[in-house]
């Protein structure tokens, strides 16, 4: 049954470093688009935002045509009060208008708008201003962040967002940089690097601006980093604290008694995890509640993922998969909770994060919630970190349930796979990921974008430390698929996701949207007792929030992940979102994905009633998988090119090849040219430039040969099953894992 697991693998691959997809969008070309910004505009722009403070953000309701913070506000519900677009209007939504980001990579930014502009981030850190009433473009920052750094970006060289405080708008880079813009201007007013550039660091969250401190964390912790978040002055770009998550060096002091607590849960025996970093990056979520003073952080998994490498002496590895409360003011911890303790399945809890104010047993309780990767939905008094509740809100294998008692989960002897290979659900892609949820207090519902994937953790008992690759801990062999028909067409079917409402204070599911595939996208909720979600078939799709009844569609033809937000101007009420594929999944996946939507580029689309734009017609062409070349194989050499294809190359080109990649070259379409040069590229660098780093320092000659023999094999096992009776049985799921599509929406097919 291994080959079920192999997409649940692609997504974890996804989690990895694939520094390779071309995006051959150079620097110049962004600039040259940018248009002059004119003194008026600039003026107005300054006007609006230099107002904007935590005043405006903890009074969000009484602007309700902003969108002022990540989660719209500190509570991060995500719900807005805006209703002339509701369930009686709902079918005169239509487009009025569309940006072209000129890129196919992952978005996922969630956008500020300010008093009608519109504050964006894109691939590779790119900040965009926009008018959000016409999508005329105002400005446009790119950090040049080098192209090489991709290789670090474990999911994408994606962005959640930028923030908006005081006149300027804040961004953190792939490469570790917390950059300041001048929000009228978009020239930067000030930059810090957050990162030490000889570690694989990476930012890919939305900065959080709290009394004039903005607060950036960071990710790295497949490649093994050491996780914190800093505070830093919003007017002048100095430190102002900075919180670990998980102690250093242990024959260095302890930064604050938080670490000294913390180092008393790592038995290291033989282990040396500080080496490798030990992990707890915060890469997503945070929120805040201005009443209590505290800040929300969630921390991620260990690195290595496995905790019998990692922590071979036990213990709970404080604060890996934790939400933790802060003081802003200091940086110094308040409470802890955590939701996997010494975890070894990769499941963070660096999801979002909703405050809310909830009547529980008849008792108005101020609680946090969170529904981490581990697959369990945690309601918590968010005053002091008090476990309320939690239950599991996807089908949960490694724990049998969380004990009220004690606040700990009871695990399942059979999740550990130190000795054996396990299939465990969830699996590294989480029940959840970054996707962020909605809370709607009409409903009381908080709606999950979740994910029902499992996966096959196996230990890599020869592991050893290596700067330059993933440092996980687990044998990547258990990712090899199987090649009998019926259970690769299995585990296809079983890559899927749905939407789900979900009662926090019963702990149950009221209602779900099955969708026929997953990596679907974040949530909006509004007072016009709607939910938005884009979708990763290519579809952008209202549901009434009381009962998930699909209300509205829009072929917006490209897989879409990003959070919608909805904002009002001139009395017109607007729904937008960066819609775009990629990001951990969508990188390396070859789920069923709408035949037309693969690799189309990245859009801002922004819906109002009676609008009245139109997207291009995307003109697609279907391509077979050629044949490959004649090749001369012995089943020894198959075997061992299978082992290390998986160890070196399935992270980025996908377990077993089945796949139509998004971004990254499909081996299965490799050209003779390619063929003929493939040691040069597998072992020479010849594609370094391109993000394909040189494997000379693992692979001899003949390993690269014996994986290119694999690669021929597997593209022939691939033809021949797209040519089968499967193909026709099954259009549903091999459809677009048979063919390449080229998408062209510039000029009508000739
Ligand atoms: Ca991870």
């Amino acid at each position: 049954m291994r080959i079920e697991h192999r997409l649940a693998v692609c997504m974890l691959v996804a989690l990895s470093a694939c520094g390779t997809q071309e995006d051959t969008t150079p620097t110049s070309e962004l600039s040259e688009r940018t248009p002059a910004v004119g003194a008026q505009l600039q003026s107005a722009i300054a006007t609006a935002t230099t107002s904007l403070d935590g005043a405006r953000i903890i009074n969000a309701d009484s602007e309700p045509g902003n969108w002022l913070a990540h989660g719209r506000t500190y509570d991060e519900q995500r719900h807005s009060p805006l209703q002339d677009i509701n369930t009686d209007t709902v079918a005169d939504l239509d487009l009025a208008w569309h940006w072209d980001t000129g890129t196919t990579r992952g978005l996922e930014a969630t956008p500020i708008v300010v008093d009608g502009v519109m504050f964006t981030t894109g691939p590779w850190s790119v900040v965009w201003a926009h008018d959000a009433k016409t999508g005329a473009l105002i400005w446009e920052y790119d950090p040049a962040v080098p192209r090489e750094y991709g290789k670090y970006a474990c999911c994408d060289v994606v962005n959640r967002g930028a923030a908006a405080w005081k006149g300027r708008v804040y961004v953190g880079t792939i490469d570790g940089r917390l950059v300041a813009l001048n929000a009228a201007t978009g020239a930067v007013d000030w930059e810090v690097q957050t990162t030490d550039p000889e570690r694989p660091y990476t930012i890919t969250g939305a900065p959080r601006i709290i009394k004039d401190k903005v607060i950036i964390g960071n990710g790295g912790a497949e490649y093994g980093v050491r996780g914190y978040i800093t505070a830093y002055d919003a007017t002048t770009g100095a430190e102002q604290w900075r919180f670990y998550t998980v102690p250093g060096d242990p024959s260095l002091p302890f930064e604050s008694p938080a670490m000294e607590m913390a180092a008393k849960t790592w038995r290291a025996g033989s282990s040396r995890w500080w080496e490798v970093g030990g992990g707890g990056t915060v890469w997503d979520s945070m929120a805040f509640d201005p009443d209590l003073n505290l800040l929300y952080i969630g921390v991620g998994n260990g690195s290595p993922w496995n905790r019998y490498i990692r922590s071979p002496g036990g213990g709970d590895n404080l604060f890996l998969s934790s939400m933790l409360a802060i003081n802003p003011d200091n940086g110094t911890l308040v409470w802890h909770y955590q939701t996997t303790p010494g975890d070894t399945w990769d499941y963070t809890a660096v999801q979002h994060m909703i405050l809310a104010d909830l009547q529980i047993g008849g008792e108005p309780r101020k609680v946090i919630m969170q529904a981490p990767k581990n697959g369990f939905f945690y309601v918590l008094d968010r005053t002091n970190g008090e476990l309320i509740s939690a239950e599991a809100y996807v089908p949960v294998t490694w724990a049998s349930h969380v004990d009220q008692e004690t606040g700990r989960p009871v695990e399942n002897p059979d999740a550990h796979y130190a000795n054996d290979p396990q299939e465990i659900r969830p699996g590294p892609l989480g029940g959840h990921n970054w996707q962020p949820m909605s809370y709607s207090p009409d409903t009381n519902l908080v709606y999950i974008p979740a994910l029902d994937l499992s996966f096959v953790y196996a230990q890599d008992n020869a592991f050893q430390y290596n700067p330059e690759e993933w440092n996980m801990g687990i044998d990547t062999s258990a990712m090899i698929p199987s090649k009998d028909p019926d259970e690769v067409i299995a585990a296809l079917q079983a890559v899927r996701g749905h939407l789900a409402a979900w009662d926090p204070v019963s702990q149950r599911e009221v209602w779900r949207v099955q969708h026929a595939t997953t990596w679907n996208g974040g949530l909006l909720s509004t007072a016009g007792n709607l939910i938005f979600q884009g979708l990763a078939d290519g579809r952008f799709a209202a549901f009434k929030a009381d009962s998930g009844e699909l209300v509205w569609e829009f072929p917006a033809n490209v897989g879409i992940m990003a959070a919608p937000v909805t904002y009002a101007v001139d009395g017109e009420q607007y729904v937008a979102v960066a819609a775009g594929w990629g990001g951990a999944f969508g990188l390396t996946s070859g789920v069923p994905r709408h035949r037309d939507n693969v690799m189309a580029e990245g859009r801002i689309l922004a819906f109002k009633l009676g609008g009245n734009a139109e997207l291009p017609e995307p003109q697609v062409t279907h391509i077979n998988i050629p044949q490959p070349p004649d090749m001369r194989t012995t089943p020894e050499q198959l075997a061992h090119g299978e082992l290390l294809y998986h160890r070196y190359c399935a992270l980025c080109h996908g377990p077993g090849l089945l796949q139509s990649t998004a971004g990254i070259a499909d081996l299965r379409y490799s050209t003779p040219e390619i063929h003929a040069s493939w040691d040069a590229i597998v072992r020479g660098g010849a594609f370094a430039g391109r993000g394909m780093a040189s494997f000379a320092h693992v692979l001899e000659p003949a390993d690269s040969e014996a994986i290119r023999a694999y690669v021929v094999n597997q593209t022939l096992g691939n033809i021949a099953l797209c040519e089968s009776e499967y193909r026709r049985n099954y259009p549903e799921v091999l459809d677009t894992a048979c063919v390449m599509p080229v998408v062209s929406t510039d000029a009508p097919a000739p």
